[in-house]
């Protein structure tokens, strides 16, 4: 076997055996297989597809390219969320201490940011000294002192995701569902889970644009879970406009740790980003055992929210994992960007479109994600969005504040960020944060 002809035969549509993969997939993460032909044979595999059986083989793989861990000493049932990515999507942040708090145990394998998206691991890096790639000894550790544990793929855990989720972030190689599938379930399957709720994002800031590819793939996500026999429920959520107000990683942070306080999140501000985090939570607190209906559980986490519990979590989690509970504590005194740089309207009427693809892509050249694959990111960089869609303007009010340490970047992601918000003469329609939801009887309606 040579990787070119791999690569030639996936290019032709073929699929590819057990043994052809697994030799793909231990070449790469063995160093044998260089990264030119890995994103070649991505590449071919974006535009060939899987077939069912080899999208599974893939998953099952990926997942072998390291250890799976043991949870099954510590009590309860374990479950964790993943989000197939979006702009401004900081759940995690939020959710997971909300339903460690609750009694669940949390342990969770996030990503970096991948294409237009931000990723949770960027986010948790941004608090000063907080580690994301523990020893499985240490995510071991953490998980039974606090109930939570966030990490990143490592060498140990899903090593084949860690490579390959990298290089599919800068190859254009992300939107596929048996890579996505691979790439997410590897790392959940790994992470020693019971149970997972997925959130499967749609809308122009997704990487499932239309609802019916969305389903297609929490289908996908949903059957290999439950074939590894981990109750899986997947939601379809909007992402047609960035969630919350804030993207860039440590402004993520100052929104989440927010939010958990109680500061926001209520009415307006970041009462989108509140909203889909209580029915993911609720969702894994009915997996988890501790609520009998998704209702219950959102009322569960609300109150961890009001009560403080959940913020407590936190604040136990960033110290955990080496992170400073001072800055947590203390956001106003995170240094701050060189230039923060209000972006206005020059029309008045309402906000009826923010394309989320266009402020992904500004938030990276402000400098809170990467090109190529070893650039350094700007833990402050990113956006502040003073509105939202449905918001009435005038004209010369502001619509977004841009944070850059980076004077030459500033004049083309102003026109930009302004150019993504389409401003019309009447009311939009608002549409729907959670549209259906997947679990093994098939797809459902919500509420
Ligand atoms: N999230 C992941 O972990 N992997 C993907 O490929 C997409 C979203």
């Amino acid at each position: 076997m040579t990787a070119v002809e791999l690569i030639k035969k996936k290019r032709d549509g073929a699929s590819l055996s057990e043994e052809e993969l697994r030799w793909m997939i231990r070449g790469y993460v063995q160093g044998a297989i260089p990264d030119y032909q890995m994103s070649a044979f991505l590449m071919a595999c974006f535009f060939r597809g899987m077939n069912e059986e080899e999208t599974l083989t893939f998953t099952k793989l990926m997942l072998r390219s390291g250890e799976i861990v043991d949870l099954s000493e510590i009590p309860g049932v374990k479950v964790d969320k993943h989000s197939t990515g979006g702009v401004g999507d900081k759940v995690s942040l939020i959710l997971a201490p909300i339903v460690a708090a609750c009694g669940v145990p949390v342990p969770m394998i996030s990503g970096r940011g991948l294409g237009h998206t931000g990723g949770t691991l960027d986010k948790l890096e941004s608090i000063p000294g907080f580690r994301t790639n523990l020893s499985i000894s240490e995510y071991m550790k953490v998980i039974k002192e606090i109930g939570l544990v966030m990490i990143g793929q490592t060498d140990q855990l899903a090593p084949a995701d860690k490579k390959m989720y990298a290089l599919r972030d800068v190859t254009a190689t992300i939107e596929c569902i048996p890579l996505i599938a691979g790439s997410i379930m590897s790392k959940k399957l790994a992470e020693g889970i019971d149970a997972l709720v997925l959130d499967v994002k749609t809308g122009r800031g997704a990487f499932m644009q239309t609802n019916q590819q969305a389903v297609e793939l929490a289908r996908t996500l949903v059957r290999i879970g439950n074939g590894f026999g981990k109750e899986t429920i997947a939601f379809i959520t909007d992402m047609s406009q960035p969630l919350g107000t804030t993207i860039g990683n440590w402004l993520e942070v100052v929104e989440s740790v927010e939010c958990l306080r109680g500061t926001r999140g209520r009415v307006g501000d970041s009462a989108d980003l509140m909203d889909v985090t209580h029915v993911l939570a609720g969702a894994m607190l009915v997996l988890g055992k501790k609520a009998r209906t998704i209702a219950e559980g959102i009322e569960q986490s609300k109150v961890a929210v009001n009560d403080g519990s959940a913020y407590q979590k936190l604040l136990q989690l960033v110290a955990a994992q080496g992170g400073s509970v001072s800055a947590i504590e203390n956001l106003e005194k995170y240094p701050l960007s060189k230039h923060a740089i209000e972006v206005k309207t020059m029309e008045s009427g309402y906000v009826g479109e923010i394309d989320p693809v266009e402020l992904g892509l500004s938030s990276i050249s402000l400098g809170a994600g990467r090109g190529q694959i070893d650039d350094a990111i700007d833990p402050k960089a990113g956006i502040v969005l003073r509105k939202k869609v449905g918001d009435a303007v005038e004209t010369r009010d502001t619509l977004a504040v841009l944070h850059t340490d980076s004077d030459g970047v500033i004049e083309a992601a102003r026109e930009r960020i302004q150019k993504a918000f389409r401003i019309q003469r009447t009311p939009p329609k608002q549409r729907p944060l959670v549209l259906s939801y997947v679990d093994r009887g098939g797809v459902k309606t919500w509420m």
